[in-house]
């Protein structure tokens, strides 16, 4: 049988991310993971590394330290992750869109996000690919971008150059407890005895939980995303629009037609290559990872509609992954106390790439200390499994066409 102090499931970004932090605080976790690295959400994603699409308060605030820690991380890794601080824009096609975005960008003013709203045309002189017939934007010159595969690889090397160890292809079957508390992870390939178990199965932290008797209200939210043929530099820093932040946190606004059915709101960025990735959609459509024509053609239809220059650019793939969504849109971090050893670090939703340094960093704290640095100065407890104790989960599950699905 094998020993780790600590145990990972799950090698997306954010278990390499906890990983690489662990290892550089001298603990060696082991990481499972039963496909490859970044196979899950963390390679099915895009490149934003937001700040504006984070909501005023916590959310925001994450995201700020987050974001702070990627030049750093840039110059550790081996391996190069492409962050770049190219700036971001909401795009903003009518009056009453101008008026939230009025509101959210006041907020985030005021928890230090350096944003502002731009006319019409200070907004087509900072992107110049865009409509004439959109109203203005957003800017924020403190968004940037990283290439997520290549970050969850380059914690992957980081955390193993660091004596971290990974079994890839390898499957978590069960948890075993020991008077209530963690006590190992059973494997496909084995038992591995730990003292802390840390569940980074993304959108699949309910089949983990399941395995110590809790009940995790995490649902996968798909999105599908469309590539581009690379082209020539046409988009500056990242793009969405003002119904991407309605569909990401209060879709019921969206209205009823197939666009809002379909949680149609644009992110649209393109890589260092030249190609140019146009999203997305939010649906609750379970573990289905496929896409739809359906859906393909709204996006580029609203797409379009903001940036028309998309219409001569060739399609070369499209592909969908899972946003691991909570109801309340935060992750759920930290360890549970019914559960003593087990800790949880999931449910990201659209912001896993963002957050996950602040993420990995945070994890590797609770383990070796208890709790998070004061210089964090992070209220765990907004971020706890327990604040949602008054959430019925199955019937969470069962809304969001998730019940019933087998491990
Ligand atoms: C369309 C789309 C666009 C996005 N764009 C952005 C963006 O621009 N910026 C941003 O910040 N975020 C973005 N996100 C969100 C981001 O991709 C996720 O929040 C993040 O990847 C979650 O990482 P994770 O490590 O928690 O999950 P994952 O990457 O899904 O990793 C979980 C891993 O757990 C493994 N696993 C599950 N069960 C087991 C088991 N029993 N045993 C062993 N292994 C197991 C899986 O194989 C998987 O590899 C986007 C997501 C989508 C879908």
């Amino acid at each position: 049988m094998q020993t780790s102090d600590v145990v990972i499931i799950g090698g997306g970004v954010i278990g390499c991310s906890i990983a690489y932090h662990l290892a550089k605080r001298g603990i060696p976790a082991h990481v499972i993971e039963r496909d490859d690295i970044a196979m899950g959400s963390s390679g099915a994603c895009d490149k934003a590394v937001l700040l504006q699409s984070k909501n005023p308060g916590i959310h925001l605030e994450l995201a700020l330290k987050s974001v702070k820690m990627f030049p750093e991380l840039q110059k550790e890794l081996d391996t190069d992750i492409e962050f770049l601080n190219h700036g971001g824009m909401i795009a903003i096609q009518n009056e009453k869109q101008w008026q939230v975005m009025e509101g959210f960008v006041e907020r985030q003013r005021k928890v230090g996000l350096d944003v502002r709203l731009v006319d019409k045309d200070q907004a087509r002189a900072l992107q110049p690919a865009f409509s004439g017939d959109i109203i203005g934007s957003t800017y924020s010159p403190m968004d940037c971008e990283a290439n997520p595969i290549y970050l969850s690889l380059g914690l992957y090397r980081g955390a193993k150059k660091l004596g971290a160890k990974f079994s890839l292809r390898t499957e978590a079957k069960s948890i075993k407890l020991e008077k209530g508390r963690v006590k190992s992870a059973v494997t496909d390939s084995g038992e591995i005895l730990c003292k802390y178990l840390v569940n980074a199965t993304g959108a699949y932290a309910q089949f983990i939980g399941r395995m110590v008797g809790l009940k995790i209200p995490i649902v996968p939210r798909r999105g599908q995303i469309i590539v581009t043929e690379p082209v020539a530099p046409l988009l500056r820093g990242d793009i969405n629009c003002a119904r991407y932040i309605t569909a990401k946190f209060r879709p019921e606004l969206l209205g009823t037609d197939e666009m809002a059915k379909l949680g149609v709101g644009l992110s649209l960025a393109q890589t260092v290559n030249g190609n140019i990735l146009i999203g997305g959609t939010r649906e609750f459509v379970g573990f289905n990872k496929g896409t739809t024509h359906r859906a393909l053609k709204a996006i580029l239809k609203h797409a379009t509609s903001i940036v028309p220059a998309l219409k001569d650019i060739h399609i070369i793939r499209s592909f969908s992954g899972l946003r691991p969504y909570t109801p309340d849109g935060l992750p759920i971090l930290g360890e549970v106390p019914e559960v003593p050893g087990f800790i949880m670090a999931a449910g990201h939703e659209g912001d896993g790439i963002a957050l996950s340094a602040i993420t990995g960093r945070i994890i590797a704290d609770v383990i070796a200390d208890g709790k998070p640095a004061d210089d964090l100065n992070i209220d765990m407890s907004k971020l706890s499994l327990e604040r949602f104790k008054e959430v019925d989960v199955d019937e969470f599950w069962q809304s969001h066409n998730c019940y019933g699905y087998a491990l």
